[in-house]
């Protein structure tokens, strides 16, 4: 692994995501290496164009973190294109440092992760006003969870953060993202998880050049019988896979009483 400190002059910066006002990135670079990383475009902003997506973490240095003067009300999301519970952060807490500057002020803080470390901090969001942490998972499956999200945490470690958050009234939520079509079960994740979460958000699958490939060939290598369809969505940019799968989604947690939000973004997609 590269690893090296920067220097840093904001924590939090505007966003344009339609769920956060404010993000905060406390890494460059995240070592789950998950084979449809959306975050891999940071390589050329953070001066790692050749070196592999993954293999590399830029761990910032703050002078101090900055509050934005508009902060009341707003909706802050900690982290968009690295894991703010990454390996890295054991040992530097740059994620927590942040918590600790944005704990009492009267804003919404959103988590997001993929690793049972974050149960580290469950004290420090107990001291928080408005908190909430979400865990991504998109299959129960930990042979395929192995071959797309390596070394982040299992299936098992993931659904015992969410109950541990709910044990200890902390709002979680879980991130069924992204779908992959015909091997996420959205269904099978739902039952099993219901009595200790509190709302889902759901996201589609959308394969970008950079890692259209390598996507395509694991299920090439790995569910060959499934190829075909992958071509048709990925390739041929079949729409009408994501706007029928949407309407299911929705029709089935509006009819089971499911909290849900939808986050199905493509710019093939166009809604029947
Ligand atoms: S945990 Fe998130 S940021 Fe990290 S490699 Fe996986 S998808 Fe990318």
């Amino acid at each position: 692994m590269l690893l090296k400190e920067v220097a840093a002059n904001t924590a939090l910066t505007k966003s344009k995501l339609p769920s956060a006002d404010y993000v905060v990135n406390a890494y460059t670079g995240c070592p789950h290496k998950c084979i449809y990383c959306y975050a891999e475009f940071m390589k050329k902003f953070a001066k790692h164009p050749d070196d592999e997506w993954g293999e590399f973490i830029d761990i910032k240095i703050f002078e101090r973190i900055k509050i934005p003067k508009d902060i009341e009300g707003k909706y802050i999301l900690i982290s968009s294109v690295t894991d703010p519970y990454n390996p890295y952060e054991m040992e530097y807490e740059k994620t927590k440092e942040i918590l600790e500057e944005l704990k009492g002020l009267d804003c919404c803080v959103g988590i997001l992760t993929k690793s049972k470390s974050v149960l580290r901090d469950m004290e420090l969001f107990k001291q928080f006003k408005n908190i909430e942490v979400g865990v991504s998972m998109n299959t129960t499956d930990d042979d395929f969870r192995k071959r797309i999200e390596p070394r982040a945490s299992s299936v098992e470690e993931r659904l015992e953060v969410l109950k541990t958050l709910r044990k200890n009234n902390i709002k979680n939520w879980l991130a069924l993202s992204p779908i992959f079509p015909f091997l996420t079960d959205y269904k099978k994740i739902i039952e099993q998880t219901k009595d200790f979460v509190d709302y889902y958000c759901f996201e589609n699958l959308n394969l970008r050049s950079e890692y259209k490939d390598r996507v395509l060939t694991l299920i090439r290598r790995e569910y060959n019988n499934l190829h075909k369809n992958y071509k048709a969505i990925f390739l041929y940019e079949d729409q009408s896979y994501w706007s029928d799968l949407e309407q299911e989604i929705i029709e089935y947690c509006e009819g089971n009483d499911i909290k849900y939000k939808m986050y199905f973004y493509h710019e093939k997609i166009r809604k029947k």
